[in-house]
């Protein structure tokens, strides 16, 4: 029975904030009673950073002295959560604020001063010899918890130079986002959007919005081909530009890598989370070799959508016509009993969060778009919606409770020096808790287009955030490698490596179009942050192994995927990503851990192809 307080968006319709019931809202009293509250904590952590300029001096004296900077420092972080977030929280709600966006500007600016104030600490523990720290941490157990915090700084020590090599290339700091801003500049402030006629005579720019719409709505094929040709030649017409920019990235990187001493640019980059690139070039062989399911899939497409020529510009139109609409109350209840494979103890929590005030759902007028999970240390998470009934938005809010739980667990069982994670491991909960939920899903619906409608969303997600990534990553590393070996890199040079990248991932199933190759210049990633999309890849190849224990028929195959799983979420980052992984049963170095993902992809296909009856 509806409460009295029920609410649903209404398509089109933007509300004000106090419309919608309190229930959908954040509570942030967990995280500060009151603006007077956050005054207060703002002047104390003003205090604790004043008084942790005493400690500088003190690290070499022994253990105590060390303990003692490092717990004011852990102060001064724990704090700092409540005091950013009770502001940038209610900032989000409504953008127009200037009040509290001042507000919030001046925790920035604390922050800024609190940077400046602890810049010495590394440069100082670092000059006290290793062997004495782990002396000391050994005799001093207090100590010996900031053992993997103190070990990692000497491991990314390794590739810092004397002071005048430290100085020098701190002069190139000032150009190095060059490239990037440049590309920045020419893809937002200086771009002109294409035009284009469509077939119903509507003239349309082209828009990065209104580009993606076209490709994922217009179910007539000449104008998605139209569109798809007249915005790859607005970067066409560049080209040459965006290749200049491109080997500047690149030759950036290698200047970094050389000076610092490493072997290649992909060991420059691996190095400070102490990942071995093997990892990096065992998921590109391997994606390489389990390209079938990925061909399966789009031939699949081609015979469901009736095209005789099948491209690129074909494979974002959904198979199945989809309108349902999925209420946000019905929603809570499926998300919550997903979860029950994870056991009683996580579905509480589940529970609790949509219960305790954690979520902002709806949409409001001046609300911040998109969503996010916030860790707040020392309240609980906090997740931040734009909650519009679609399945997209369904999926999103099973995302970002991965996050939040991971955060919950983290927090509460780590010190506050390993309470949070790195990106390598943050995208494994997020993608898990998506999976569950799809298993729970396809395992409720009664008809033949629910189904399909659900393996598609689930087939899409594995296509753009397992192959494409891993097929990015491959260019990223081929590119790196032509500097390398002081090989010239032109746009010709780069469109060669795209083409051969799309003939090497989707064979013959998708018809090639001529201007596809020029698709490098329009990804961002590369040009403002080179070998990071691979991490994408590597956390959806984990998730897929661990939900192979997951959904194991043996009990005790179950049992223990879970207990291991959950206790990767409970260590936080309190060890290097490939070690916790590891120890949860995810080897990203064994070629089987990326074979987890095409079998996944192939048992959904076929699936899929048996709901279509194709
Ligand atoms: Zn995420």
């Amino acid at each position: 029975m509806p409460s009295v307080d029920t609410f649903r968006p209404e398509q089109g319709k933007l509300v004000a904030r106090t419309a919608i019931p309190a229930r959908y809202k954040w509570d942030l009293t967990a995280v500060c009673r009151d603006w007077d509250e956050w005054n207060a904590s703002y002047q104390q952590l003003d205090q604790l950073i004043d008084r942790f300029t005493a400690f500088q001096g003190t690290l070499a004296r022994g253990a105590d002295t060390l303990l003692a900077a490092f717990r004011a420092m852990d102060d001064m972080g724990a704090l700092s959560y409540r005091v950013w977030y009770f502001a940038s929280l209610q900032y989000d709600e409504d953008q127009r604020n200037n009040e509290i966006n001042a507000r919030r500007q001046q925790v920035q600016i604390l922050f800024a001063r609190q940077h400046q104030a602890s810049s010495w600490f590394n440069p100082e523990l670092l000059a006290v010899p290793l062997e004495t720290v782990r002396g000391w941490m050994d005799g001093n157990a207090d100590l010996g918890v900031y053992r993997f915090a103190i070990e990692s700084l000497f491991h990314e020590q390794e590739h810092v130079l004397d002071e005048a090599g430290e100085r020098l290339l701190s002069y190139a700091g000032r150009f190095n986002s060059v490239p990037n801003d440049s590309y920045a500049a020419l893809t937002t402030a200086d771009i002109k959007f294409p035009t284009v006629t469509l077939s119903s005579g509507e003239q349309t720019t082209l828009t990065y919005g209104q580009y993606r719409a076209l490709l994922e709505t217009n179910r007539h094929q000449p104008d998605r081909a139209a569109a798809y040709r007249a915005f790859h030649q607005a970067y066409r017409d560049n080209q040459n530009t965006y290749a200049s920019l491109y080997n500047g990235v690149l030759q950036r990187d290698w200047f970094h890598a050389r000076a610092r001493g490493y072997e290649t640019t992909l060991d420059a980059a691996l190095h400070g989370n102490n990942i071995p690139t093997s990892v990096v070039e065992n998921l590109i062989r391997v994606t390489r070799e389990g390209v079938g399911p990925l061909r399966r899939y789009h031939q699949l497409r081609r015979r469901v959508l009736g095209l005789d020529s099948y491209k690129l510009f074909d494979v974002s139109i959904p198979l199945v016509h989809h309108d349902e609409r999925y209420s946000y109350d019905e929603v809570g209840e499926w998300i919550t009993a997903s979860v029950a494979p994870l056991g009683r103890d996580y579905q509480a929590h589940v529970g609790e969060a949509f219960r305790g005030g954690w979520i902002d759902v709806f949409e409001n007028a001046g609300k911040r778009s998109g969503a996010y999970s916030a860790p707040v240390y020392g309240a609980h998470p906090y997740m931040l919606l734009n909650y519009n009934e679609t399945l997209d938005a369904v999926f999103t809010l099973a995302h970002e409770m991965g996050h939040s739980i991971h955060t919950l667990l983290s927090h509460r069982a780590q010190p506050f020096v390993y309470a949070g994670y790195t990106i390598f491991v943050a995208e494994v909960p997020s993608t898990l808790s998506e999976a569950l939920f799809l298993d729970f899903m396809l395992e409720r619906a009664t008809t033949a287009p629910q189904r399909a409608v659900l393996l598609q969303h689930a087939i899409d997600s594995i296509t753009s955030t397992f192959y494409t990534q891993v097929m990015f990553a491959d260019f990223e590393l081929q590119a790196h490698r032509l500097v390398e070996q002081d090989q010239p890199v032109t746009a010709d040079v780069l469109n060669g490596i795209y083409a051969q990248l799309l003939r090497d991932y989707y064979g013959d199933v998708i018809d090639e179009e001529e201007i596809s190759r020029v698709t490098w210049a329009r990804i961002p990633h590369f040009f403002s942050t080179p070998y990071y999309v691979y991490q994408y890849a590597t956390c959806f190849a984990s998730t897929a192994r661990l939900m192979q224990d997951l959904r194991s028929s043996d009990l005790g195959t179950r049992a223990n995927g879970v207990a291991r799983y959950l206790s990767l979420l409970q260590a936080g980052g309190s060890d290097y990503p490939m070690t916790l992984l590891s120890r949860a049963g995810v080897d990203l170095s064994q070629p089987d851990t990326v074979r987890a993902v095409a079998s996944e992809l192939d048992m959904l296909v076929g699936r899929l192809e048996s709901e279509l009856g194709r």
